[in-house]
């Protein structure tokens, strides 16, 4: 596209705002949890449909995917939305909160569905311009890291084969009008674990007759933060966070078993490793010193969120020209996950952030019953988002 053309896009992404910030809202309203995205999905194709893209619905469920061939030669690039909710009830302080009260889009990708399907109408406008082909990907239970796997054994990255993959959270813990570019890795691996320490059972006053798992499942918590602390390189990062104990039915019985459930997350994969080793050993033999026995199951995980350098490097400068060099830098990585991983262990891809938080205000975290967003925000992805798609299918 020429000089003139992006100017004309530059302007036109003001006047859709307006547009893409009520359909924000929309989806905010109604709200649907992971793989039950059934409204969501149709809104989504509907609107797709209607911009005259090749539309294909009900992937692995509610996933959708649009097509749009542009008529100049160039590769072709996905650009993956995320479309889940999560089960949280909303504070109910503002005009467009869910009317579901078991969902509330509380992590943005009601944000992610508007920005993505506002680039596909404005697109759609532009076909005889447009350099390659775009796949608009619109992934079903990212909350649940369910969705994404699937919906690439269905076959999303092929027919048109995909040569890359963009895509963006909204973050609201960075000012709006700034986004963060990274190569390397951005959002943590994820590790799930569960603990099971069984003892012995009995009575409450009579504890040497018992083995009691509830004392082991303490010092076990404790003592495991110690491995985070003791055996990995300070220049290194891991988080252990147990966010799950169960054991027990009354006050003076000892019970027979303690379950624990937590989480690991790691940037560094030989960390990774290193610590699912030791964990399992560690919490077998702290339970064997007190008579118990305990096992470490991990019951899945997800790789860390890691971007291609050199579609980095392309995303960064259409980063620069289209925001400037002041409102784009490298960030930090995130400790949360994303199963975006696994589009960009298919293909060289960039999943960047942009900020949305609202100034002077104290923002609620995300996955956070309050939590909320600067509009605003919409737009300066949509600038971005506009100018990488175009650069990467030319590249
Ligand atoms: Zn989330
Ligand atoms: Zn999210």
């Amino acid at each position: 596209m020429n000089a003139k053309t992006a100017l004309d896009l530059a302007e036109e992404i003001g006047k859709r705002e307006p547009e893409m910030i009520e359909m924000r809202r929309d989806f905010h309203r109604h709200a649907e949890l992971s793989m039950q995205e059934h409204r969501t999905a149709e809104v989504i194709a509907e609107r797709l449909s209607a911009a005259g893209l090749e539309v294909r619905t009900g992937i692995c469920g509610t996933g959708v995917v649009g097509v749009l061939h542009g008529d100049q030669p160039g590769k072709t690039v996905m650009y993956r939305a995320d479309i889940d909710a999560l089960p949280i009830l909303e504070n109910k302080d503002r005009p467009y909160a869910s009317i579901n009260e078991e969902a509330m889009h509380a992590c943005g990708h009601d944000g992610h569905t508007a920005i993505s399907l506002t680039l596909a109408d404005i697109l759609s406008k532009r076909r005889s311009e447009l350099p390659g082909t775009l796949v608009f990907l619109y992934q079903p239970a990212e909350e649940t890291m369910s969705g994404a796997q699937p919906m690439i054994e269905a076959g999303v990255m092929e027919n048109p084969h995909v040569d890359s993959v963009l895509g963006l959270h909204l973050i609201n813990q960075f000012p709006t009008g700034q986004v963060v570019v990274r190569p390397g890795p951005g959002f943590a691996a994820a590790d799930f674990l569960r603990i099971e320490v069984r003892g012995k059972g009995g009575h409450g006053a009579m504890p040497h007759l018992s083995v009691d798992p509830i004392t082991v499942a303490a010092h076990i918590i404790v003592g495991m933060q110690d491995l985070i602390s003791r055996e990995v390189s300070a220049l290194e990062t891991a988080v252990l966070t147990m966010g799950q104990i169960h054991s027990g039915t009354k006050d003076n019985i000892i019970p027979e078993t303690a379950h624990l459930q937590g989480t690991l997350r790691t940037f560094n994969n030989d960390v990774r490793v290193q610590l699912l080793e030791r964990l399992g050993s560690y919490v077998s033999h702290i339970a064997g010193a007190y008579r118990a026995e305990a096992s470490l199951r991990v019951a899945g995980g997800i790789d860390p969120v890691v971007n291609d350098g050199h579609v980095t490097g392309l995303v960064h400068k259409s980063a620069v020209s289209a925001l400037g060099a002041q409102n784009v830098s490298e960030g930090k990585p995130l400790m949360g996950s994303d199963d975006m991983c696994y589009f960009l262990k298919e293909r060289p891809g960039c999943y960047y952030q942009v900020g949305c938080a609202l100034p002077d205000t104290k923002m609620m975290p995300h996955h956070h019953p309050g939590f909320d967003m600067d509009e605003r925000a919409l737009s300066v992805a949509l600038r971005l988002s506009l100018r990488a798609v175009l650069d990467a299918a030319r590249a």
